[in-house]
């Protein structure tokens, strides 16, 4: 079955998550996104852990949360983060296993209570798995180059970072500054499927499944995605996400005024900007550092795409993505059609048309590839613009390019 899964969530005990968070509304949002297998968030974290267990249902392997008659689909899913504030993502087959793995992380973390939804290890990325080494879990890294919280941010390599364990290593998550096409490029990673999760902290369709994957699965539980990790280069079919230009450390920046460096310009300015503050290294730049050049793309296509409220709020112009004019036209398109990603990936342009000839416009351009990007970094995201045509896209590029490059010119000035 063709099975869309975002694995990467958070319960309402990580720190910045809306309170009124649980399985039912993750469920009934779920639903409604497209997405046929969700993850819980946090689920070493007792509380949630408990609300977790409460709210779903064991049926052959799967476990699930009753939506209307329809199965919603749960994974069992934590964030940990490793001693260098190194982000892994674990995934479950059942609550026993949860247990065994809390009875082993709770002698090194605080599991339970607030902001230790994501329990923090107090030892290094190969000591903890190593721990975990006879325990039937999927592992691998959460949005593996970002600054400050990832293997890559922290280490050189995926071996340096898990040793005799990389083996086990079943997947690396890309992160919202990445993509596929950039990180092919890194050889070690030649072997390891990449996933696209939205690392949501609310179940709103415009964060739940931001970026999430479509398998083709023998069933929507942990054995079936075990396999399909295992097979991954027939099994998973696309990865779907914001385009890495988006992201808010796609590009080496200042972390106060956000003016965008290159690698070369950061060195020579001691990563120091003109406005004093620090320059940080964006996720592109670190991609091309670990890159060797001609590697084979034999991956899963990725879609670059946005979420459907955001799509209608850029084409209304709107400030707020929660106004009722974009909240009403998300539900139009979505009743018509019967989900958001079959709104955004499968559903004819003619229906789209019918349903709102505006905003269709707007999707059918993303669908075309017709959007181009100021580019985020720094902390600060990137912005996109959508365009209808190719010249009005190559147009619209230059001008973006003319921008960062004069800005660029005046730094130049100021070093010689
Ligand atoms: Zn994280
Ligand atoms: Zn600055």
């Amino acid at each position: 079955m063709i099975v869309y899964a975002d694995l990467h969530l958070h319960g309402p005990n990580a720190g910045g998550t809306s309170k009124n968070l649980s399985i039912e509304l993750i469920a009934k949002y779920s639903k409604l996104k497209g997405l046929n297998l969700t993850a819980s968030g946090d689920i070493l974290n007792k509380e949630w852990l408990d609300m977790v267990r409460n709210s779903v249902v064991l049926d052959n392997g799967s476990f699930y949360h009753d939506v209307n008659g329809e199965k919603q689909h749960i994974m069992l899913q934590t964030e940990i983060e490793t001693a260098g504030r190194v982000h892994h993502i674990l995934l479950f087959p059942d609550f026993e296993t949860v247990e065994n793995v809390r009875s082993i992380l709770g002698k090194y973390a605080k599991l339970d209570g607030y902001m230790n939804g994501r329990p923090r290890i107090a030892l290094p990325a190969k000591e903890t798995f190593k721990l975990l080494a006879n325990e039937e879990i999927i592992f691998g890294p959460a949005h593996a180059f970002t600054p400050y919280f990832s293997i890559y941010a922290h280490y050189n390599s995926l071996k340096e970072a898990y040793g005799d364990l990389l083996d086990r290593v079943a997947f690396m998550e890309l992160g919202l500054s990445a993509d596929s096409y950039g990180a092919n490029n890194i050889a070690e990673l030649k072997n390891i499927p990449f996933l696209s999760n939205s690392d949501a902290h609310s179940f709103w369709p415009h964060r739940m499944g931001r970026e999430f994957n479509k398998f083709e699965l023998s069933n929507p539980n942990y054995k079936g995605l075990k396999d399909g990790l295992k097979f991954w280069e027939e099994k998973h079919l696309l990865n779907v996400g914001l385009n890495p230009q988006e992201g808010m450390y796609n590009r080496t920046a200042c972390n106060s005024c956000y003016k965008i460096y290159s690698l070369k310009q950061a060195v020579e300015n001691n990563w120091k900007c003109d406005c004093g503050k620090p320059i940080k290294k964006g996720v592109s730049e670190r991609i091309e550092e670990l890159s060797s050049p001609n590697q084979e793309y034999t991956r899963a296509k990725y879609v670059h795409s946005l979420p459907l409220a955001e799509i209608i709020q850029l084409a209304l112009k709107s400030k707020n993505v929660f106004s009722v004019q974009v909240q009403s036209l998300w539900e139009k398109f979505v009743n018509t059609i019967g989900t958001e990603i079959d709104v955004l990936l499968n559903a004819k342009d003619e229906t789209l048309l019918s349903i709102d000839e505006n905003i269709a416009k707007y999707i059918i351009a993303f669908r075309k590839g017709y959007v181009v990007y100021k580019p985020g970094g720094g902390g600060s995201y990137g912005v996109p613009y959508i365009t209808f045509s190719e010249a009005e896209k190559v147009a619209k590029q230059k001008e973006i390019d003319a921008e960062i490059s004069g800005k660029a010119k005046q730094i130049q000035k100021k070093l010689f």
